[in-house]
């Protein structure tokens, strides 16, 4: 017995001594299981109403989890579907988006944003972000409208609201829609509105890593416009209409399912919390790398911030992110490879160069653990861990 429990604490300290030196901690980029913890009960809780009703699809939590999201955000309309993807390529359908339309957006996102464009039919313009938020750049949004434009998908990126005012200028003075991809910003605002509610139509997802993250797959669709509500509400049942087996329209199936949405129910009413716990990590990280070279990002004091990531920039990103590494501390790369440079993109036409800012960014960018339940000596560690890189390095 003694001389297992001997080999134990052998195999364990020499691992750490190897690998980093005494005080090493190991923190992941999110930590679902301490989520999960503190939701637990709740979430059992309905799970097994669920499951002893076996009402499992479009049920009481599907709506429960409609209402609360929709009063939260200020829109009358929201429409649980089966991923963030869906919802986008949701609310392109609503909006009549098909063949041979243009639909302009970033390039400095998640692939979906584009992606679902084209597979509505439509063809992606790119244009690029702005240095200082790295979000759609709208002085641009209006130099690449043509008659074909039909649509302008923005991005909150990493939760950061988009320019809304200079944008729905735009969208106005030239009677275009526009479509939120809010999939990183539930809970970020402004004084105007929360996002989700400027646009015609917006895109939500639950996809487990999100600040409002569910047990799996999940998504939104939120309008303030009641036709593309009703047209979304059929085309996720395939295109059905109130009779059964008529269908108005070729719609999808993608509905989320009661167990997932009741998972929602019982994490949402945390969310505001654990959102002002990553304001104030991002707070807490601002104040102690000030004095490094390192580009950080901007906390604006009204909110419309939420830090689904919590991204610096650097031109040795690939340096410090082994160096974070091989100290314990994962980090993330929200996006190495813009989508116009996406092998499948290129029939699009653009090359290398074509939009500078994005390219740079996905060069220097890293994001470091930002979650709520992160704690105080783990953020210390995280800080010291920065700062020892660049002593090391000189800098
Ligand atoms: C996650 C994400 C999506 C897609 O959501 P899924 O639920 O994974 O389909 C779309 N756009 C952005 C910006 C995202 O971060």
């Amino acid at each position: 017995m003694y001389y297992c429990e001997f080999q134990c604490l052998y195999v364990k300290n020499n691992h750490q001594l190897k690998i980093k030196g005494r005080d090493m901690m190991n923190i992941p980029m999110i930590n679902l299981k301490a989520q999960y913890r503190k939701t637990k009960k709740d979430i059992m809780k309905n799970l097994t109403e669920i499951l002893s009703e076996q009402r499992l699809i479009l049920g009481k939590y599907c709506r429960l989890l409609e209402e609360s999201i929709s009063a939260y955000v200020g829109v009358p309309e929201a429409i649980s579907c089966a991923n963030g993807t869906d919802a986008l390529i949701l609310s392109l359908m609503a909006l009549g988006i098909k063949e041979g339309d243009e639909v302009i957006t970033t390039p400095y996102t998640f692939f979906a944003t584009a992606s679902s464009i084209a597979l509505v039919g439509g063809r992606p313009v790119f244009v690029d972000v702005k240095e200082k938020d790295l979000n759609i750049d709208p002085e641009l949004i209006s130099r690449a409208i043509t008659k074909k434009t039909k649509a302008i998908i923005i991005v909150h990126l990493f939760g950061r609201l988009c320019d809304m005012d200079e944008i729905l200028k735009i969208s106005k003075a030239h009677n275009i829609p526009v479509v939120e991809d809010m999939a990183q910003a539930l809970g970020s605002g402004n004084a105007n509105g929360k996002a989700g509610s400027f646009g015609d139509i917006a895109a939500l997802s639950f996809y487990p890593t999100k600040n409002l993250g569910g047990i799996g797959e999940g998504g939104m669709v939120l309008t303030k416009r009641h036709d593309l509500g009703k047209k979304v509400r059929k085309l996720r049942v395939h295109g059905m209409g109130d009779t059964t087996y008529h269908h108005e329209m070729i719609g999808m199936n993608s509905r989320l399912d009661e167990i997932k949405a009741a998972a929602l129910v019982a994490k949402f009413p945390f969310l505001e919390e654990w959102n002002r716990k990553r304001i104030d990590n991002a707070i807490f990280y601002n104040t102690n790398l000030k004095d490094l070279p390192l580009v950080l990002p901007e906390i604006p004091d009204d909110g419309s911030h939420i830090f689904h990531h919590y991204v610096v920039r650097t031109e040795k990103r690939d340096g410090l992110q082994s160096f974070l590494k091989e100290k314990g501390i994962q980090t993330g790369i929200y996006y190495p490879i813009p989508l116009h440079l996406q092998e499948c993109f290129r029939y699009l036409g653009y090359r290398d160069g074509s939009f500078p800012i994005s390219e740079r960014a996905a060069k220097e960018s890293l994001a470091i653990p930002v979650y709520p339940e992160l704690k105080k000596t783990e953020k210390d560690y995280i800080v010291r861990m920065i700062r020892g890189y660049f002593k090391e390095h000189g800098l």
